[in-house]
C-alpha cells in the first residue's frame, strides 16, 4: 500500500465539509471513505465537489440496498458492502450494518448473521492474498468491533465478526462509525489492535495512511 491521504466521513453531516470541500484542504485527498449513516445526497455532494472516488458502506439508518431503487444507493459512489477492491495499490474492503437491536431494522445483523457475512467475503480475501500477497489494507465498517470503541447498550454493541475479520484479513486500518458518545468525558477513537489501527471516524477525519 502506498502512503495516501484520505478523507473519511460517518454518521453526521458536518457543515464545515461543505465549505472545506471547495477549499485547498481536501485537494490532495486520494479517495474518500464513508462509514455509514449519512444521507446519500451528502456523499454525492462530496464526490461531486472533490471529484475523487468515494467508497462507502451502509449503516443501520441507511436504506436496504436494492438494485431497482435509485434511492437505495449513492450515485457516483461505490457501495463496498461485502466487497473488496483495489484502488491503485490500496486494497479496501467493506462491511456495512450494525448489531440487530430491532426485529425490523435494516442493515442490522445478529452476531451469528454477521459471521455468515464474513464467510461470504472469504473468496475475495483469499483471491487478494494470492494476487497481492495480502488480504486487505483498509477495512471500512459501520459498526465497531466487539469491545473496541463500542458500548454495552443494545444498539451499540460491536460485532464480533469484525474482530474475526481483523484477525484473518489483518488490515492495516479499520475505519468505523456508529458510536459517538463520550464516556466520562473521554472519547476513545484510535486504538491499536494486533496489527490493525482501529479508528472511529465520526464525524470526519483526514488520515495519512502509511
Ligand atoms: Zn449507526
Amino acid at each position: 500500500m502506498l502512503a495516501v491521504k484520505i478523507l473519511a466521513v460517518s454518521d453526521q453531516i458536518v457543515d464545515r465539509i461543505y465549505s472545506l470541500a471547495t477549499s485547498e484542504q481536501f485537494q490532495d485527498v486520494e479517495f474518500i471513505l464513508g462509514c455509514g449513516d449519512l444521507p446519500y445526497t451528502y456523499l454525492e455532494y462530496i464526490v461531486t465537489v472533490l471529484n475523487k472516488p468515494l467508497y462507502y458502506v451502509p449503516g443501520n439508518h441507511d436504506p436496504m440496498y436494492n438494485p431497482q431503487d435509485i434511492r437505495s444507493r449513492a450515485e457516483g459512489c461505490f457501495n463496498l458492502d461485502l466487497r473488496t477492491m483495489c484502488h491503485k495499490k490500496s486494497l479496501i474492503g467493506g462491511f456495512g450494518g450494525s448489531i440487530r437491536y430491532r426485529p425490523d431494522g435494516t442493515n442490522q445483523y445478529t452476531q451469528f448473521e454477521a459471521y455468515s457475512r464474513v464467510v461470504r467475503m472469504l473468496p475475495q480475501l483469499v483471491g487478494n492474498r494470492i494476487r497481492h500477497g495480502r488480504a486487505l489494507d483498509i477495512l471500512i465498517s459501520h459498526s465497531p468491533p466487539f469491545g473496541i470503541h463500542d458500548d454495552t447498550d443494545r444498539a451499540h454493541i460491536g460485532l464480533k465478526a469484525l474482530n474475526w475479520l481483523m484477525r484473518i484479513a489483518k488490515p492495516r486500518y479499520l475505519l468505523h462509525g456508529h458510536t459517538h458518545f463520550y464516556r466520562n468525558n473521554i472519547s476513545q477513537s484510535d486504538s491499536e489492535v494486533g496489527s490493525t489501527r482501529v479508528i472511529n471516524v465520526y464525524p470526519y477525519k483526514i488520515i495519512d495512511l502509511v
